[in-house]
């Protein structure tokens, strides 16, 4: 009797799986077409927020209603060179804020004293939220009161890339070990450059300091000696009383 009914159970439940695997795959899996083809409109909503989530602290801290910065958006990304801007920014404090392209953004610090071309200058740059591409036309002012108030000048801009020829992959992992080495085209600021993470608790702190090549220079103060803006020539006082409304652009 034991051996009859273990038989029969051995029998009937592989044949009961079976078929309830029958059943369900095929069930799961015409749901899952249903829902696909539903939803075309969800699915382009889904796509904009993730195109804009990168750019969400950025968005958070400004009202485009009151201040002529662009909003965030991820565009499409166009050639291959990189691109950087350097603007001087007379905020509450004075500052050079700097920004690298880097998968659709622009990587951000605040270097409170301005790039120095002497390699034993070490200038600390202070991460802040990613900026949209668009930012690096931006010149101009930002109304008081509002987040970052104040007036921006485009000092420096031009191209970057990786030191060692790797690509947006070896600066993705040199932003991410925190050892970010880059050569520089710029019209202001040239050849190779490192940026070094600081092990500090908090906010992320970097340093700034230039490797010594050719366009290394122990005696220039660039900061002071370069006073206007690399695209207008204008000086901050010209762009501060300006009226010009700003056009994202402008060449
Ligand atoms: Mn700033």
């Amino acid at each position: 009797m034991p051996a009859k009914k273990s038989s029969k159970r051995a029998v009937k439940t592989p044949a009961k799986k079976a078929a309830k695997r029958i059943t369900k795959a095929p069930a799961k899996k015409a749901s899952k077409r249903v829902a696909k083809k539903k939803t075309p409109a969800k699915k382009a909503v889904k796509k904009a927020a993730a195109k804009a989530a990168p750019l969400a602290a950025y968005n958070a801290k400004r009202d485009f209603k009151r201040t002529r910065e662009p909003a965030g958006k991820v565009p499409k990304r166009k050639g291959k060179a990189l691109h950087f801007v350097i603007q001087k920014h007379a905020a509450s404090h004075l500052h050079f804020d700097f920004r690298l392209e880097l998968d659709g953004v622009m990587k951000s610090w605040a270097v409170p004293k301005g790039p120095s071309l002497d390699p034993s200058v070490k200038r600390l740059a202070m991460e802040v939220e990613d900026h949209p591409i668009a930012y690096n036309t931006f010149e101009g002012t930002i109304p008081e009161g509002e987040y970052g108030g104040g007036t921006v000048m485009l000092w420096d801009r031009g191209t970057y890339e990786a030191e060692d020829g790797g690509g947006a992959d070896s600066l993705r992992e040199g932003y991410e070990r925190g050892d970010l080495k880059i050569l520089m085209h710029g019209k202001r600021l040239n050849g190779s450059w490192v940026l070094v993470r600081m092990k500090r608790p908090g906010r992320p702190q970097w340093l700034l300091i230039k490797h010594d090549d050719d366009y290394a220079n122990t005696k220039k103060d660039i900061v002071e000696k370069e006073v206007t803006s690399v695209v207008t020539k204008r000086t901050m006082d010209q762009i501060a009383t300006g009226r010009r409304v700003w056009h994202s652009n402008r060449s």
